[in-house]
């Protein structure tokens, strides 16, 4: 079979292997989708702290069993299967408290397990012991189930600012999962929905699918003032950065109403980590920050729901469709910021 295996930063080679084969307690898929997103872009500039090379890459995955283990339960030959991405382990402090996402022992397909760039995957024991590995309705794509994963890191982050009904919520950052949160802030029955970004031709070609209700251009004057302005001087009640800006944390945090709440959605660069916070800002008006990081199998299976009831809708931001040949072009179309959701069918 193919697959794409990073092997050092600026090296992801193509390569043939044998066909995996299901030990006893694991299950075999064959990949039908699995869909780029800008974790990919870091692994392949400069790696990743949590994977030893080299290893196929690849963690939004969804795809069609071929292989069931002897010991394995509930899975046949043919049943259509959406991946979790973060394994937690189940059983430390985190886990047991019901925090699965911020599991210390978390191991990753991708990472840790040879990832869904790739013809077939091996979904390993890890998985099916914490309810990974989730059903695929019907009338859905696996394009549209691969997308799971990364909405099911946004239901996390805004079931931690409590997003809800009524809200004001700002996203910064009109990639994909700005997208993502754009849509699930509508489902979860935010009234004002403000999408930014600074690259004018992404914020643009996002809005048109995502229909906020505002759309502003960083780069067109103050974006603190824009949103007060936009919300009456109340500013916002959630903001939402989905975007590697230590700059868009501090302007989100100005722009925040009275009990406001910061969700630090996408991470900085470890060089660039430390921000200016205004500290009487969060203190006189009881404001939040918020952190969040990936996602538990139950919001994969939450996420999942959410696509094929129409909750929240993701095939209009499936820009691209490439075969595993062209995953090279693929990561480089999301690291220019040109496509929306670019998905590998291998
Ligand atoms: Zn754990």
């Amino acid at each position: 079979m193919r697959v794409a295996r990073f092997h050092a930063p600026g090296d992801i080679r193509l390569e043939t292997d044998p066909d995996p084969v299901a030990s006893d307690d694991e299950v075999v898929i064959r990949v039908r989708a699995c869909s780029t997103c800008g974790t990919d872009v870091k692994i392949s500039r400069s790696g990743h702290p949590n994977m030893t090379p080299p290893q196929v890459m690849g963690h939004e995955i969804a795809g069609e069993i071929t292989q069931v283990g002897r010991a394995v339960d509930g899975w046949a030959v043919g049943d259509r299967v959406q991946v979790i991405a973060a394994i937690p382990d189940g059983t430390c402090r985190e886990c047991r408290a019901g925090h699965p996402a911020v599991c210390r022992n978390q191991l990753s397909m991708g990472y840790q397990f040879p990832g869904g760039f790739a013809e077939h995957m091996i979904v390993p024991r890890e998985v099916l012991a914490v309810d990974g590995l989730n059903r695929i309705p019907e009338a859905l794509s696996f394009a549209e189930a691969s997308l799971a994963e990364p909405l099911a890191c946004v239901l996390n982050g805004q079931e931690i600012a409590g997003v809800g009904d009524g809200d004001t919520v700002v996203v910064i950052g009109a990639g994909p999962i700005g997208c993502l949160h754009v849509r699930l802030a509508r489902a979860r029955g935010a009234e004002r929905v403000i999408l930014i970004d600074l690259n004018a031709d992404r914020l643009a070609a996002s809005a048109d699918i995502v229909k906020p209700d505002l759309a502003i251009a960083a780069g067109d004057g103050d974006i603190v003032a824009r949103v007060l302005e936009a919300t009456g001087g109340d500013g916002a009640d959630v903001v939402i950065t989905a975007a590697a800006s230590g700059r868009a944390q501090e302007l989100g945090l100005q722009m925040l109403a009275r009990r406001g709440r910061l969700s630090l959605f996408g991470g900085l660069p470890k060089d660039a980590a430390v921000i200016a916070l205004d500290a009487n800002l969060v203190h006189y008006r009881e404001l939040s920050v918020l952190g969040v990081n990936g996602s538990s199998p139950a919001h994969n299976a939450e996420a999942l729901r959410l696509i094929a009831t129409g909750a929240v809708p993701v095939a209009d931001l499936i820009t691209h469709r490439l075969p595993l040949e062209q995953v090279l072009d693929a990561i480089e179309l999301v690291a220019r910021g040109e496509a929306i959701k670019v998905t590998i069918e291998p």
